[in-house]
């Protein structure tokens, strides 16, 4: 029989739950809504970071808050060590990035297959249980406990740059039957980032650097050298500079040939650059001149310096890669930024720095060469 108390009942009944469910499913949503928000945040901060470390310091300090992870760390393929090198030289410190990893192929990033399978277009992300055997170079400086994780390939144009490596206390976190689109595609903006800051760093580098012999360049030292016055000023130091020619450098080319003459101009930079601080900057100013420009040193410290390049140099033959051994001197003119110098407009007192050191250097050629000429 038709009951219809049962039947309202029953309509009230699913009311509710279809209220339940219909809260349920808005409240995930609006979960939903507040994560896309704060990757699409986090997106924008990659996409404007401006320098490789701006980027890296973004990955490292923001991923793990905003997707919950317990520890990301990054993989990249740097073969020759060119990256490490380049971003050294601008001044990275890796010591500030323990989660950063350089591999030197892409065999060592853990996607390529055994030799049982057969190898199908681009790695997927690979996402299971952390196994300490396998997965532990990829992350050298885990939290305790770490149970699953997810190593993400980051592609560029197919070709296999690095890893984004995502770990979690939590079992549960990562697992192989887990949908991957939504982290391919944050591996697929941080992999073009990467590129995008990676091909920028290098262009700096090389607009700042002499390719022959892997110092800096003159424009660079022109630079440097007008913010290491203005520098100086404020904080009361002294900077010198040393201008550096090499004694009958035409006859080297002429009894070595060029290639033995740029493989002097190479061992040149590299033995003044040895009795260098790393403050001190080094830098070929063209053919087979150099000029150091060193902080915090007056006259005196600086032609102690300019003595040992000498000595460094005068003193131990040059073996050429064909075993040819010969002598090789250069002549060295000092000069060092006056304290009168403070009223002067920063620009001048650069050129005129750096045209005494040239003149005390006119001075040690005339003097016979092989020696050091302060300019007084
Ligand atoms: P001095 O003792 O008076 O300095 O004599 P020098 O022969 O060194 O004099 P000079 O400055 O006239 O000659 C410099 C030579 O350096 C001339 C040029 O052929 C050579 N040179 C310039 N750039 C390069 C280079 O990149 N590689 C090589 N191998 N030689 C270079
Ligand atoms: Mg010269
Ligand atoms: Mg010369």
């Amino acid at each position: 029989m038709h009951d219809p108390g049962a039947s309202a009942r029953d309509v009230e009944a699913e009311n509710e739950s279809l209220r339940a469910r219909l809260d349920y499913l808005v409240e995930q949503a609006e979960r939903n809504h507040e994560i896309m928000c704060r990757h699409q945040a986090f997106d924008l901060e990659i996409v404007g970071s401006d320098s490789f470390q701006a980027l890296i310091g973004t990955i490292f300090s923001s991923l793990p808050a905003i997707a919950g992870l317990d520890i990301v760390t990054l993989s990249l393929v740097d073969q020759d060590a060119d990256i490490r090198t380049v971003m050294d030289k601008l001044g990275v410190d890796f010591n500030d990035f323990p989660h950063m990893i350089f591999v030197d192929s892409v065999a060592a990033l853990g996607f390529v297959p055994s030799r049982s399978e057969v190898f199908t277009g681009p790695p997927k992300p690979m996402l299971g249980p952390y196994h300490p055997a396998g997965h532990q170079p990829m992350f050298p400086n885990q939290p305790p406990g770490l149970q699953s994780i997810a190593l993400v390939p980051l592609l560029r144009n197919k070709r296999l740059i690095g890893s984004l490596n995502l770990g979690s206390l939590d079992p549960t976190r990562f697992t192989p039957a887990m949908a991957t689109d939504f982290i391919e595609h944050m591996a697929s903006i941080i992999a073009i980032c990467l590129e995008n800051v990676i091909s920028n760093e290098m262009l700096k580098y090389i607009g700042l650097t002499d390719s022959l012999t892997g110092v800096y360049n003159r424009r660079y030292i022109d630079r440097r050298l007008l913010e290491e016055i203005g520098r100086a000023r404020r904080q009361a130091y002294r900077i010198s500079c040393l201008y550096i020619d090499i004694d009958h450098f035409k006859l080297v080319n002429d009894s070595s040939g060029h290639q033995g003459g740029d493989e002097v101009l190479r061992e040149v930079a590299a033995r003044i650059k040895a009795e260098l601080r790393l403050s001190d900057a080094l830098g070929r100013f063209g053919g087979e001149e150099f000029v150091v420009l060193l902080i915090d040193a007056n006259l005196d410290s600086a032609t102690q310096v300019a003595q040992r390049i000498l000595q460094s140099i005068a003193g131990t033959p040059f073996t050429l890669s064909g075993g040819e051994r010969l002598t090789v001197s250069v002549s060295i003119g000092v000069a060092t930024l006056d304290d009168f110098e403070r009223d002067h407009a920063i620009e001048g007192v650069a050129q005129a720095l750096v045209a005494h050191a040239d003149t005390a250097l006119y001075k040690a050629k005339e003097g016979g060469r092989n020696r050091v000429v302060s300019f007084v």
